[in-house]
């Protein structure tokens, strides 16, 4: 089967980690039409947006895109296009997987969580103001009607992936009324499903929690802010922000992208860390119910990893990212 998809490469490191997926994509022999649009940085002079509407026409039309980091400068009113592409398009879910790899140094082993992070609301709308020259206000928006429906996507994510337990993770002793009412909906939610286990934790302990004992967690469930924290810790534990994917899940379309960001101090030097793009192409490919590929790049992927003589400088090796995402697509 043809499928069309966009392709935003992105700042920084995201125009060699595009070429590299693009690469190892084509090289699983699915049939992939590449909507190639440019957005962030790069397009902001010429358009005076950093998000032009032909980047959000490309995803409406094909449903589906991938797309490197976007660098959002701090300060200045520069509206992220990662938050505004979460808006738009509705992608209430952000799905963030961490599984050690063999071959990837970390302090631990075995690692397999997931990360289900509620992406429209919280502090992470920004919705901030001065309220006079020396005071700044930040609204922390928490609704019943989107903690639900990221809670149902948790179990059901958990359910359809064999997994035992949710957990949810808030700050409710202190918010009592917005994160309370993030767990009131989670609990309700949890009653649909009497297989998987549900458990509840503060985001502090959580923290501590996932560093001694990560065993113990499986499927999380948060709002916005907290897991794009978490996120990063998880990152650590599989050993770095190279290695981990991302995808951003709603009714309509989605949108793969590695965690990490547009690490400027690397670009164009072909030295960035492939992997986390590459694995959330093998998202992408599941999502297109392109299984047998999502399986055959990931097996790919792990084993050049493995076997560690064409990786990055960050996984131990000397390899440029195009010289990895070749000795992967020859893998397969
Ligand atoms: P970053 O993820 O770009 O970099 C953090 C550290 O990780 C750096 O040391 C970097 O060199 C390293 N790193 C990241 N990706 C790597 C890779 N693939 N291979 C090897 N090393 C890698 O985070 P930052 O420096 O905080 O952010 C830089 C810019 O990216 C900022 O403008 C930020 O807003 C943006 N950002 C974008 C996204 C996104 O587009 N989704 C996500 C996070 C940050």
């Amino acid at each position: 089967m043809k499928h069309r998809v966009t392709l935003i490469p992105g700042d920084g490191i995201g125009p060699e980690l595009s070429a590299a997926t693009k690469l190892v994509v084509e090289a699983t022999g699915v049939d992939i039409v590449w909507d190639e649009v440019a957005a962030g940085e790069t397009v902001m002079a010429k358009y005076n947006t950093s998000l032009p509407d032909y980047v959000l026409d490309s995803i409406k039309e094909n449903k589906v895109a991938i797309k490197g980091p976007i660098t959002t400068p701090i300060g200045s009113g520069f509206r992220s296009v990662n938050v505004a592409l979460r808006k738009e398009l509705g992608l209430y879910a952000c799905l963030r997987p961490s599984v050690s790899m063999e071959g990837v140094k970390s302090r631990y082993q075995n690692i397999d969580l997931v990360i289900v992070r509620e992406n429209t609301e919280d502090l992470y709308a920004g919705n901030e103001r001065m309220i006079d020259e020396d005071t700044a206000e930040s609204i922390k928006v928490i609704t019943r009607g989107a903690s639900k429906k990221i809670a149902k996507f948790a179990f059901d994510y958990a359910k359809t992936e064999g997994r035992r337990k949710v957990t949810s993770v808030t700050k409710a002793n202190i918010m009592k009324y917005t994160d309370g009412l993030f767990y009131e909906a989670c609990r309700e939610v949890a009653k649909g499903y009497p297989t998987i286990e549900y458990d509840e934790h503060l985001i502090d302990a959580m923290c501590m929690q996932l560093v001694l004992k990560p065993g113990d967690y499986d499927v999380m469930v948060m709002p916005n802010l907290y897991g794009d924290i978490l996120s990063d810790l998880c990152a650590g534990l599989i050993g770095g922000l190279g290695v981990a994917p991302g995808a951003n899940i709603g009714d309509e379309y989605a949108v793969f992208e590695p965690v990490h960001g547009s690490a400027p101090k690397y670009a164009g030097l072909n030295k960035a860390n492939p992997t986390a793009m590459i694995l959330s192409a093998v998202l992408m490919l599941k999502h297109l119910g392109e299984k047998e590929a999502a399986d055959k790049l990931h097996k790919a992927t792990a084993d050049v990893i493995a076997k560690g003589s064409t990786v990055t400088y960050d996984l131990g090796g000397s390899s440029g990212t195009s010289e990895f995402a070749k000795a992967i697509a020859a893998k397969m």
